[in-house]
């Protein structure tokens, strides 16, 4: 892939419960514990279907957190296995993030999951008395875990950093060297993401949007700490301007995330379309090419049937990718 690449993941989100134990006060996705009805395998498997013949490879599943003392915990888990393994069967990549999980759950998952994710969002601590005081799930030793534990289980692992929730830049930089580290420990983190903090509708904390004019320089200093093979991604939904988006590429970022219908976690802010972006970087000479949720560099990592399944999508991404496929849009199903 030339350096005039910049990727994206055709892709639609499935959310088994918006019901959520943490707090955040940003959020704008959570409803309180029993105040949802979980997707069900019968809907899920109605959408998926319709989604067959659309280009989408990955199906991300994004799910509120069950406490994991609470009874439901368990059937909550099997909820999100379930779904991973209804959407590799209707040939399709599931990549879950589902908040931090035990070690047994993490290689549960794993067995249905090409990729998975976590953002670290900060690693400072003082966010556990100002945004985070009710979250517990946000308590900064607990995540670095999981992305210890992805990498000790050979999970292909995305994770990222949120921007604007009131931490400094020095402490950017310090969650940034973080995941530098655990990286040159176990070689699993694929891609990294600045998210800029967006002001929603439905949250409780009425702070600023990031200074979206800095995520340029944040994106240089990012390239700089991070390995060269860990991709940046950025969010163009959240990025209004185009030439501020071109800055952050300008800069480093190569990758515009899952693109959808929706942004589940921001859903005051709708992703353009992939023709909308390619148009725009194809001005300054730059192509929008659809990936997969998953590395080639990460294919051995995979059980032989998650790995034909991924075979399966390179082979097709690649002949439709000669020559010039700007968007996933074209793909067969
Ligand atoms: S941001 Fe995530 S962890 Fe925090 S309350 Fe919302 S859904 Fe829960």
């Amino acid at each position: 892939m030339s350096d005039r690449t910049i990727t994206y993941s055709p892709a639609y989100t499935i959310v088994p419960t918006y019901e959520c134990f943490n707090r955040c006060t940003y959020c704008n996705f959570r409803v309180d514990p029993g105040q949802d009805v979980w997707m069900s395998l019968e809907k899920a498997a109605q959408i998926l279907r319709s989604l067959q013949s659309q280009g989408v490879i990955e199906i991300l599943i994004l799910s509120g957190e069950v406490h994991p003392q609470h009874s439901n915990r368990s059937a909550w888990l099997q909820r999100i296995y379930d779904l991973g393994e209804l959407a590799l069967q209707l040939g399709f990549l599931p990549h879950t993030n589902a908040g931090p999980l035990s070690f047994a759950e993490m290689a549960r998952l794993k067995q249905v999951n090409v990729s998975m994710g976590l953002m670290l969002e900060q690693m400072t601590p003082k966010l556990l008395e100002t945004v985070h005081r009710h979250a517990p799930s946000k308590v900064p030793a607990h995540r670095l875990q999981q992305l210890e534990w992805a990498g000790e289980l050979q999970i292909p692992f995305t994770t990222g950093l949120l921007l604007g929730i009131e931490e400094t830049e020095s402490d950017r930089l310090e969650t940034l060297e973080t995941i530098a580290q655990v990286h040159q420990r176990w070689g699993h983190i694929q891609e990294v993401i600045l998210q800029p903090h967006s002001l929603g509708s439905d949250q409780i904390w009425q702070g600023e949007n990031f200074a979206i004019e800095s995520l340029a320089q944040l994106v240089a200093a990012a390239r700089q700490i991070l390995p060269p093979e860990i991709t940046l991604q950025i969010p163009p939904n959240l990025i209004p301007n185009s030439q501020q988006l071109l800055n952050c590429l300008a800069m480093g970022a190569s990758d515009l995330g899952g693109l959808g219908p929706t942004d589940e976690v921001n859903p005051n802010y709708p992703h353009p379309y992939p023709e909308q972006l390619a148009t725009v970087l194809n001005q300054v000479g730059w192509q929008l090419q659809p990936r997969l949720p998953i590395y080639p560099r990460y294919d051995d990592w995979l059980m032989l049937p998650l790995k034909t399944a991924v075979q399966t999508w390179r082979d097709r991404l690649n002949t439709l990718s000669r020559p010039n496929l700007a968007t996933a849009d074209s793909l067969p199903a």
